[in-house]
């Protein structure tokens, strides 16, 4: 399984893209969240990697939540997918993949920017017209691009979900945004690379916590949603970088 580090930032910063990443599955990529400047990030992965994908490539993003530095990428990637279908390059609504909880409110925030018309004088546009909304729920598997993807429930501050992805030969457990929760940990434990989030505060994962797991659990582990100032030193477990291709 190939997984491209599309960024590795928190909701704050200045110098990174909000932590993404597209993996490829056996039939496509499929992108893990979709964070603000979402073709600059694909750009700039793209070209650090050697790993040529765009938004036009990608037909399924899956979002953890509706947290801005998860999601604000949405309207521009829509937007761009109904492009290119109206200009014949592709007849594929894009698939946008979460739990019900951000499906329910997802267009709340999109629908100020999109709802209008796609012909003079035609109704209002709707989720549907941008996006193939599928619902993913814990205890289910969905087959997403050949990766079985699995999702179970985060402790944050809006509805999230932790993801666990596979291809068969290889796993990625994905963490979301979370406090530090064992039980969450133990379920990611499977994977062969654990990318979990570390920041402050009262709805993230202090690094220091991470540091107290099990020496085999870090091993497999790597870091994200960090801050623009995270000091590498803090910690033996490798803080993933924004172009970094991974083999598992
Ligand atoms: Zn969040």
């Amino acid at each position: 399984m190939k997984v491209l580090i599309l960024g590795v930032g928190d909701a704050f910063t200045y110098r990174s893209f909000g932590t993404s990443a597209v993996v490829q599955g056996s039939q496509g990529p499929v992108l893990l969240d979709c964070p603000d400047l979402i073709h600059r990030a694909l750009f700039e992965g793209s070209l650090k990697s050697n790993w040529e994908v765009d938004v036009g490539t990608v037909d399924d993003v899956i979002i953890t939540h509706l947290h801005g530095d998860h999601c604000n990428g949405l309207e521009s990637y829509g937007f761009a997918k109904l492009v290119n279908r109206l200009m014949g390059k592709s007849k594929v609504m894009p698939r946008l993949w979460t739990h019900p909880g951000a499906a329910a409110r997802v267009w709340e925030r999109l629908a100020p920017a999109m709802d209008a018309p796609l012909t003079k004088g035609g109704r209002k546009s709707e989720l549907r017209d941008y996006f193939d909304l599928r619902l993913i729920e814990p205890n289910m598997t969905s087959m997403i691009q050949g990766l079985a993807v699995e999702c179970r429930y985060t402790i944050h501050s809006i509805p999230t979900i932790g993801l666990k992805l596979t291809d068969g030969k290889g796993s990625l457990g994905w963490s979301g945004d979370t406090v530090y929760d064992q039980a969450h940990i133990d379920w990611l434990s499977s994977c062969d690379v654990i990318v979990h989030e570390a920041n402050l505060g009262p709805v993230h994962t202090n690094i220091e916590t991470l540091n107290s797991l099990p020496e085999a659990i870090r091993r497999k582990m790597r870091v994200t949603h960090i801050v623009d100032n995270f000091d590498p030193d803090c910690t033996d477990i490798k803080p993933l970088v924004e172009g970094e291709l991974i083999e598992i």
